[in-house]
């Protein structure tokens, strides 16, 4: 009696089980989809295009609007590496390409738009001094890229007097090409700047980006970036990064201006630690004399 009647019991828990998973499943789940459905479309697509690997070791990007296949390609400095890309996604029909966009005008990044010119009629959007460029956008103006992408021109001179770094947004999507302005762990040489303009480019105009944008610099720099910066600062950031570099080949979109702002030392020039190693207080100062402890190590 007992037994049956805990048998019962088993019987109707399992057939109630069974009914709420079905319902979970058709009515609930119907009713939830179209709510929980993304709105935000994400239709800008990043591809990464190494050049002068094991020497220069830069990078082109081709930036993407899947949605209208409007294109752009960022810093295509060695066509033979660059155009049988470009050549095989426009045959194919896969891209629309409306733009060449320079971050500066030195030869590695800059160097092939001449090339390109020949196989592709294209204006070029760059700094003042970059080969053959038809348009400098100014501070903080921006342009689209398709329907979903907005692009905000960022000037960071240092590097050069024509670094312009650029902010592409798509929906909740956010990226930033810093040329030779930002490395993952590091920055570019001060050719035509100071460590003033460096600390507005760094702490100022590329910090006061949003923490999760994904920085796609010039160069595949990190793992030496990250040898300096363990000599400057041990924190947990930087042991992450030395651990992923180690593991990785290529950092770039790994990393956003948030983990920067913990892994690299350019970028910390207020950390007390990083202030009583160099023996500078003033941020400038700190600034100057990391960047000068970098180009000696
Ligand atoms: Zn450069």
């Amino acid at each position: 009696m007992i037994l049956s009647t805990r048998f019962q019991i088993c019987v109707s828990l399992f057939l109630m089980s069974l009914i709420a998973a079905t319902l979970k499943r058709s009515s609930i789940q119907s009713f939830i989809y179209p709510i929980t459905r993304p709105t935000v479309s994400r239709a800008m697509h990043i591809q990464s295009i190494p050049m002068w690997e094991g020497t220069g070791n830069n990078y082109a990007y081709l930036v993407t609007d899947d949605k209208s296949k409007e294109a752009v390609i960022i810093d295509p400095a060695n066509p033979p590496e660059v155009l049988p890309v470009l050549k095989e996604k426009t045959d194919g029909g896969d891209i629309k390409l409306s733009k060449i966009i320079n971050t500066h005008h030195h030869h590695d990044h800059a160097g092939g738009n001449v090339e390109i010119l020949k196989h592709f009629k294209l204006p070029i959007i760059g700094g003042k001094d970059c080969t053959k460029v038809t348009e400098t956008p100014s501070h903080n103006s921006t342009f689209t890229i398709g329907d979903s992408i907005k692009v905000t021109a960022l000037h960071t001179p240092c590097h050069t007097q024509d670094s312009i770094c650029y902010f592409v947004e798509d929906g909740s999507d956010k990226a930033v090409f810093t040329g030779d302005t930002l490395f993952i762990g590091g920055c570019g040489r001060f050719f035509e700047g100071n460590a003033k303009e460096m600390h507005t480019a760094l702490n100022e105009v590329l910090g006061g980006l949003p923490d999760d944008t994904k920085v796609y610099p010039g160069h595949e720099y990190t793992k030496g970036n990250v040898r300096f910066a363990k000599k400057v600062l041990n924190n947990d950031a930087i042991k992450k990064l030395d651990e992923y570099s180690q593991a990785n080949k290529e950092t770039q979109g790994k990393f956003t201006i948030g983990d920067e702002k913990q892994h690299n030392v350019f970028m910390r020039v207020n950390d007390p630690d990083i202030q009583q190693l160099v023996g500078q207080t003033e941020p400038v100062e700190v600034m100057r004399t990391l960047r000068e402890m970098k180009d000696r190590s």
